[in-house]
């Protein structure tokens, strides 16, 4: 019985991979996989799978990305509120009465 090459889990030699770290390529068991859903608004959620160490970086990198993110989406709507404010007091004021 001849069974072809099954790529095997880079921490369990012994068990069959079920999917490939997004980052360093490994080939990881079921037990090691590691998902990490990303929401996407157009397209629907992306899962992508990681090994355990490169699971832990890319989270922690998530996390500070979505905190620079939030900065970001404040300081923006700040400035547009205030454009909004600056576009508003220089409209000519229409009378309310006829
Ligand atoms: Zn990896
Ligand atoms: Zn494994």
């Amino acid at each position: 019985m001849h069974t072809p090459e099954q790529a095997r889990c880079v921490f369990h030699p012994n068990r069959a991979a079920v999917a490939k770290c997004e980052k360093c390529s490994n080939m990881v068991c079921l037990e090691c996989k590691k998902t990490y859903r990303v929401r996407r608004t157009s397209k629907g959620d992306s899962v992508y799978n990681f090994c355990p160490p490169c699971h832990q970086t890319f989270g922690r990198r998530r996390k500070w990305g979505s905190i620079i993110a939030v900065v970001f989406f404040v300081v923006v709507a700040i400035l547009m509120i205030n454009w909004f404010i600056t576009q508003s007091s220089n409209m000519p004021t229409i009378p309310e009465f006829p």
